[in-house]
């Protein structure tokens, strides 16, 4: 047997490789995770600005079900992580909205408000629309011979016959995970689905840090070993077999698994460049403006958690002409969720996500690159404000007076991830088995197809399961 340092190496420090790392230390193997930035989280990570601690992108985790719903990805997550659910710590969403043109729907973590909605709107659809959401309970979309292909457009258009509740209901599940145009594959709007409408939205107190201390805890509790600020160069191989990574400063460390969580495209770029090019990549990505405040949202009326609007009549999810695309997007509003004993953050904030441009960020001068980002932020905000409503304040002033503002584009996301065209949501192709062509290289998170945070925890779950915790013949 070759002399192995570690039986696994995990290429990522963001939420699937920290869950699949805890679930290999739990199973005594050695293993090593390995993070180019120097702090944990990748896509859902959190940073300090002036003392305050922003999350990276956490709107809201889905996949919320009460306590001991055994059979809800959240709880098999915790169960097989062995976390008690209560150190989550996790506060209801108030309500969300879907906007589009003039039509509003309501939805929260009880189903049966969005269903009445849904009856009050177009209640000529309502008896389809129960049979659908039947379907989509009765429907294995974990079983890698899901309907991977079929088309969610073309599934809603046959059993609804009706454009704008199709769009209502695509307008969250495309913006909350699809990485192609227009459309989403039947099996991950189906995990989709279930996880923002059938389960719902909640937030700890303390955002996205709460569940990376907690993970990064009892990863390092059971043995894990990390290194942070040091790249993954290249996956070196030996007859098609994975011997171990080499990194940025040349070390080479040996193994007997590599996990890469960093995305299909990219992680193909480690060990085959001339394959690289033909990968697909996705060219799906966003710009967010973050607005902070002294006031509570509640003290000007707004109490949504999150709204997801499109201002025309039929929703185009599509990547924008210009460097962002202001007919449709995302707002929320984190001061609004049920926080446990009445605590409300200290200080009010309004994020809004937009589709994007990555060429056209990626092409404008550095001085040009940072006016368009105040152009930019200034847009997303006053439509946002418009949206919410303002009859409380002047928008002018409120502006001047804001504790802070903040603004990423395509180009900061794939600054700080490495995904290519800054795509959040990935590779259009995914390998639902994570297996690729070299033996004993596996790949988890967003690319094998879950989706989220709790969707990249069970993929690097999962994919340990499946493939690492059996025994391999050296
Ligand atoms: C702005 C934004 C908002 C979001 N909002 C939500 C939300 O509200 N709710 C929700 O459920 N999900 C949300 N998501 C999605 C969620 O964050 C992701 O689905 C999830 O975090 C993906 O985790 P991952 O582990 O698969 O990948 P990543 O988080 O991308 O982790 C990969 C890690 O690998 C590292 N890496 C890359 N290349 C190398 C290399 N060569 N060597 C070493 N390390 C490397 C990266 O730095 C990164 O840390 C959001 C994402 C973004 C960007």
């Amino acid at each position: 047997m070759r002399d192995t340092k570690y039986d696994s190496v995990i290429i990522g420090a963001g939420l699937s490789g920290l869950a699949a790392g805890i679930r290999l230390a739990q199973f005594r193997k050695s293993v090593l995770v390995i993070e180019k930035h120097n702090i944990i989280g990748g896509l859902n990570s959190f940073y300090s600005r002036f003392g305050r601690k922003i999350d990276v992108g956490l709107h809201a985790i889905t996949n919320f079900v009460k306590k001991g719903i055994a059979k809800s990805p959240l709880c098999k997550l915790l169960r097989q992580l062995r976390i008690p659910y209560d150190l989550l710590g996790l506060c209801e969403q108030n309500f969300s909205k879907i906007i589009l043109n003039e039509k509003i729907v309501q939805f929260n973590n009880d189903f049966s408000l969005l269903e009445s909605e849904i009856d009050r709107l177009f209640p000529r659809s309502i008896d389809v629309f129960r049979q659908l959401v039947e379907h989509i309970k009765n429907f294995d979309a974990y079983h890698e011979d899901s309907l991977q292909n079929t088309s969610t457009r073309a599934m809603l258009s046959s059993i609804l016959h009706n454009q704008e509740l199709e769009d209502m209901l695509l307008l969250p599940t495309l913006y909350y995970g699809s990485a192609c145009e227009n459309d989403i594959t039947w099996q991950q709007f189906v995990i989709l689905f279930r996880s923002i409408f059938l389960e719902g939205f909640a937030r700890p107190f303390d955002g996205i840090r709460k569940i990376l201390t907690l993970l990064l805890q009892k990863f390092q509790e059971l043995g894990g070993e990390k290194r942070l600020a040091c790249e993954v160069q290249r996956i070196e191989t030996c007859n098609g077999k994975v011997a171990g990574v080499r990194l940025n400063d040349g070390e080479f460390i040996a193994c007997r698994n590599v996990l890469s969580t960093i995305g299909y495209p990219e992680t193909v770029k480690l060990y085959d460049r001339e394959h690289f090019n033909d990968t697909p990549k996705g060219q799906l990505s966003f710009c967010e403006a973050i607005a902070i405040f002294e006031q509570q949202p509640n003290q000007y009326g707004w109490n949504d958690t999150i709204v997801f609007f499109e201002r025309n009549n039929h929703f185009l999810y599509k990547k924008s002409i210009d460097e962002i695309g202001t007919s449709s997007g995302v707002i929320c509003l984190p001061n609004n969720f049920n926080y446990e004993n009445g605590q409300s953050l200290k200080e009010g904030m309004l994020r809004v996500t937009a589709l994007a441009n990555y060429e056209r960020w990626k092409t404008l001068s550095h001085s040009a690159y940072g006016t368009m980002k105040k152009y930019c932020f200034d847009l997303l905000i006053e439509q946002a404000v418009k949206i919410l409503g303002n009859k409380y304040f002047d928008f002018e002033t409120w502006k001047k007076n804001l504790l802070d503002r903040d603004f990423f584009t395509p180009l900061t996301i794939e600054r700080f991830t490495g995904r290519v065209n800054g795509a959040i949501y990935g590779s259009p192709e995914k390998i639902y088995n994570g297996v690729l062509p070299v033996k004993n290289l596996f790949l988890c998170g967003t690319d094998q197809g879950f989706l989220g945070i709790i969707g990249a925890m069970l993929s690097g779950i999962s994919i340990v399961n499946r493939h690492l915790l059996l025994e391999q013949p050296s």
